[in-house]
């Protein structure tokens, strides 16, 4: 079958084509029935939700067909890597819910590809090139047009040898030449082109120090790297489809006097995941953190995966979105609402509901006795009755929404205006009587009465109003800083933009609300638990949160507003 066909047969079945063709290699008892996938990232930046994407692709199809997959770092460029980011990438995969088998580092390969190098230049198979990039570049021709050959590309084997090993030594300057393998200069691959495989790098390297100044290129590490570690299935994305010939390729020459001969890995390519309002690509992210546009690699707003983290997103919403989207051959962009969908019906199950009100005027109740407390029993999940429930505190005093109350209201408000009756949540129904405006005309408070035989979960208490408000008690809360997050970008497909993308950073990203007050229960809650302020939408304590200084991450809002404002 061909990939396309097992593409269209696998729906039928409930089996991405990945999975279709890893059971037919099982079944057909390849590599002596094996699985071994991987998880190849470089560590020069911090794991993004596309990366989820491969992650669940990668561990998810190891574990389900009782395989292996380990994790490798692609260590081969000194220049951007860091050990920072091997720590972050561990730490992703585990939020996320995988395990790996082992850790390797292509750096580990260094000395067997340095080796097959020197096998490949002694066969005629490689030469130094002097040439610049450029010019380099100039020769490779186009699709239609066959490349020019080198003038560097018959040089004696001799004079190779000794110019590879120059380019390790330090006595070859980075730039001056690089190591190309000799294939086919019209071949309509243009991967073929006799690439480059080796360059010189002049920079200490996070694992090997200054060990190598020659640094394979990525064509020829990957394959390479796979086949050394026994992959039997080597699943990436679909720009390493025009790759795929020369990973065949490399494999080929390597297998030859090597033992592993009936091994051998399999590439196998799948749809990015690209998200709406964001970019995805390491180099912007980088930037974005750099230049100091966002506040870090976990800035809420990011789309790194410990930036969903910080934000209040669970992995298994982020499991759920990429289970939804699917594997497929043809690249799309996906909706950050389809995201944001997946993501409130994980938090309806799991986020304890609390109280909070984050644009507080104060609601005076003239007759209930002054100095009474009342403590109310509030489920903490009704979603979930096993998540128990906890006591709020009520009194004379409540802080409510501002945009709860209305002076002069339409007929169909049913929140609080003067005559109108709602009730409060957990507690008791109230009348609204008045309220107090200072000089500018603002409202300073609101006034009602309550019934007292209304209270909830009391007999007769089920009289029926049509508005249920929230509330804290003024003497029980505890005020708050509440940080809103909205689109990093304000248009739909920033990476595909001609202008740079810092310019189409959605200026209203982040707003701050100072002034917020929660229910005393919410502030015993800690990061990477999950709360919903009814009413409003999820949140959770961000890592800034302190006992004196308490500070809440929106994750997002009850309801899809965004999508109705911008359709
Ligand atoms: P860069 O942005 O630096 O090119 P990258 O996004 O390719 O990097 P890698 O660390 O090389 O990042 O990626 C590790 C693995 O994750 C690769 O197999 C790659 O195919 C996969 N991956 C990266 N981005 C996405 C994405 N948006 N969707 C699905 N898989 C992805
Ligand atoms: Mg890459």
């Amino acid at each position: 079958m061909t990939e396309t066909t097992h593409a269209e047969s696998s729906e039928k079945k409930g089996l991405n084509f990945v999975e279709e063709i890893v059971v037919e290699d099982l079944k057909a008892g390849k590599n002596n029935g094996r699985l071994q996938t991987r998880f190849p990232p470089e560590p020069n930046g911090y794991l993004h939700i596309g990366h989820a994407k491969a992650i669940c692709m990668d561990f998810g199809i190891a574990e389900k067909y009782g395989g292996v997959c380990n994790l490798r770092l692609d260590d081969t460029n000194p220049i951007k890597e860091d050990t920072e980011y091997v720590e972050a990438i561990k730490e992703d995969i585990q939020w996320l819910g995988f395990k790996w088998g082992k850790i390797y580092h292509a750096s580990d390969y260094f000395q067997q590809l340095w080796d097959f190098a020197v096998r490949l230049i002694k066969e005629g198979k490689a030469y130094i090139d002097e040439q610049s990039s450029e010019q380099i570049a100039e020769q490779k021709g186009t699709p239609t047009q066959p490349g020019t050959p080198s003038p560097y590309r018959d040089r004696p084997i001799e004079e190779n040898l000794e110019l590879f090993n120059k380019m390790n030594s330090g006595e070859a300057e980075e730039g001056s030449m690089v190591l190309r393998a000799k294939l086919d200069m019209a071949n309509p691959n243009m991967h073929f082109r006799d690439p480059i495989i080796y360059r010189i790098i002049n920079k200490e390297h996070h694992r090997t120090g200054s060990k190598w100044k020659a640094y394979p290129m990525y064509d020829f590490a990957h394959g390479q790297s796979d086949y050394f570690e026994g992959v039997t299935h080597s699943i990436c994305t679909l720009e390493f489809v025009p790759h795929r010939p020369l990973y065949d390729h490399f494999i080929d020459e390597l297998k030859e006097g090597n033992d592993l001969a009936d091994h051998r890995p399999r590439q196998i390519e799948f749809n990015r995941l690209n998200l709406t309002y964001t970019v995805m690509s390491k180099r912007k992210l980088l930037a974005l953190v750099k230049e100091g546009l966002v506040n870090g690699w976990d800035d809420p707003r990011m789309p790194t995966l410990c930036g969903f983290r910080r934000r209040g997103y669970s992995p298994e919403a982020i499991r759920k979105f990429i289970d939804m989207i699917g594997y497929t051959k043809f690249d799309a962009l996906n909706d950050f609402a389809m995201l944001e969908a997946a993501l409130r019906e994980d938090l309806n199950a799991r986020a304890t509901r609390v109280s909070a009100v984050l644009n507080p005027v104060k609601l005076v109740i003239t007759n209930y006795p002054e100095g009474q407390v009342e403590e109310l029993e509030t489920v903490n999940n009704p979603e979930n009755e096993a998540d128990g429930s906890h006591i709020i505190e009520f009194s004379r005093e409540l802080w409510i929404e501002r945009e709860d109350f209305m002076e002069d209201a339409p007929k169909k408000y049913f929140r609080l205006t003067p005559g109108n009756e709602v009730r409060l949540k957990s507690a008791y129904i109230v009348k609204c009587t008045g309220c107090k405006k200072d000089e500018n005309g603002n409202v300073t408070e609101v006034y009602c009465e309550y019934d007292p035989m209304s209270k909830s979960g009391m007999p007769g208490s089920d009289r029926k109003v049509k508005g249920t408000l929230h509330w804290v008690s003024c003497g029980h809360c505890q005020p708050a800083e509440v940080r809103l997050y909205d689109r990093l970008f304000s248009i739909e497909n920033p990476g595909a933009e001609e202008r740079d993308f810092r310019e189409l950073l959605n200026p209203e990203s982040l707003k701050v609300l100072p002034q917020c007050y929660v229910e005393k229960y919410a502030a015993t809650k800690k990061p990477l638990e999950y709360l919903q302020f009814q009413r409003i939408g999820y949140f959770m304590m961000d890592k800034d949160s302190t006992a004196e200084h308490l500070v809440f991450n929106r994750t997002v809002g009850l309801k899809d507003t965004w999508s109705k404002k911008n359709k």
